[in-house]
């Protein structure tokens, strides 16, 4: 009698398309490690990104708009939980994995720096050799994860987390195949995470009244629609069809669609994340990672992880320090090591943070 999760993959062989990953064949995990009964290898991909500590942390790191004060902004949480949304409706439609996209999903930014890309371009200047989120997500569950032994994932998974994204020039499609995830899931992601937050952000922005809707570029607004709703609309079917048309070599999107999507990023990046108004509290911020980095390299022992200091020096251990925290965590560390005790009440936030 075979198991549930042999009929499960039995289910996939038949279900699925040739170009789709299949669980049964996967490259397999950084270590070897017996198969589940009930769950197919990427279903429990995600389930141990979900059940990890780094996910739930992702509830206090910033997306664009820093501690903001009303309840409807995104964090790093739910623009998470968008791309997983946007992604499995796009494997959905072409028969592809969809455990596999999840998995890639909800793992992208487990290693994204507090105070959103303010936090990573300082940490990237902090760090000798530079830091990017994409290799740190990586590093997260392959290593920091359950207390230095990681979570061992499928190399399907950990592809995908590692090229999900090129940062603010990276194109998200019709790249070389040596900068685009090997699977088609992988490709969806990467995708889905610039569909999610070129709208997710123009909502919140305007929310926080940086914009207005009408400042939007013209010809993107026509070929992509009026609002969030549609245009993610437009976008998605785009690279549905487009992907189709293409028989499923690589996950594309017209050139009339992906220009004008990229003319949104381009827009934003101009009007919402480099602006000065809206980074002047992330100026703040960064002071606050710069200080911090000094402050737990003075006191490794303290601080750091003393394996990981012993192995691979105090740079790259304050480094997973700094790029784990919570934003509320590096403002509450900063307070309780520069700022007079009476002057503060941060220490509940700190006491929070637990191992
Ligand atoms: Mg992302």
């Amino acid at each position: 009698m075979p198991t549930i999760r042999e009929q499960l993959e039995q289910r996939e062989l038949m279900m699925l398309v040739p170009q789709a990953a299949r669980s049964a064949e996967t490259r397999g995990r950084l270590r070897p490690e017996a198969e589940d009964d009930l769950r197919p290898a990427f279903q429990r991909d995600r389930d141990r990104i979900i059940h990890c500590k780094a996910f739930r942390r992702l509830k206090h790191k910033t997306q664009v708009f820093f501690a903001p004060a009303g309840d409807h902004y995104r964090t790093r949480l739910t623009h998470t939980l968008e791309v997983s949304q946007i992604a499995r409706t796009i494997a959905k439609a072409l028969w592809l994995h969809e455990d596999l996209t999840e998995a890639i999903a909800l793992g992208h930014d487990l290693g994204h720096a507090p105070f959103g890309h303010h936090g990573e371009r300082v940490l990237n200047e902090l760090m000798p050799g530079g830091f990017n989120h994409y290799e740190q997500s990586l590093r997260v569950v392959d290593v920091l994860e359950r207390d230095g032994r990681g979570l061992n994932l499928t190399w399907e998974t950990r592809d995908g987390i590692a090229k999900h994204s090129k940062g603010k020039l990276g194109v998200p499609v019709g790249t070389d195949s040596s900068d685009r995830a090997a699977t088609l899931e992988g490709q969806i992601v990467r995708i889905s995470d610039l569909i999610a937050y070129v709208n997710h952000d123009i909502d919140d922005a305007t929310r926080a009244g940086v914009l207005q809707e009408s400042d939007l570029p013209k010809t993107s607004v026509r070929v992509l629609g009026e609002t969030s709703s549609r245009r993610i609309g437009r976008m998605v079917g785009d690279v549905i069809f487009e992907t189709r048309r293409l028989q499923l070599r690589e996950i594309r999107m017209t050139g009339e669609v992906l220009d004008e999507t990229l003319a949104l990023r381009q827009f934003l990046f101009r009007a919402v994340y480099e602006n000065e108004v809206s980074t002047a509290e992330f100026r703040k911020a960064g002071d606050i990672l710069g200080a911090l980095w000094t402050k737990v390299r003075e006191r490794p022992l303290d601080f750091l992880d003393h394996r990981t200091v012993q192995a691979e020096g105090p740079d790259v251990a304050a480094r997973d320090f700094l790029a784990g925290m919570t934003d509320r965590y590096a403002v509450g560390l900063f307070a309780r090591l520069f700022i007079p005790k009476p002057w503060v009440d941060m220490h509940r936030a700190l006491e929070e943070w637990t191992e």
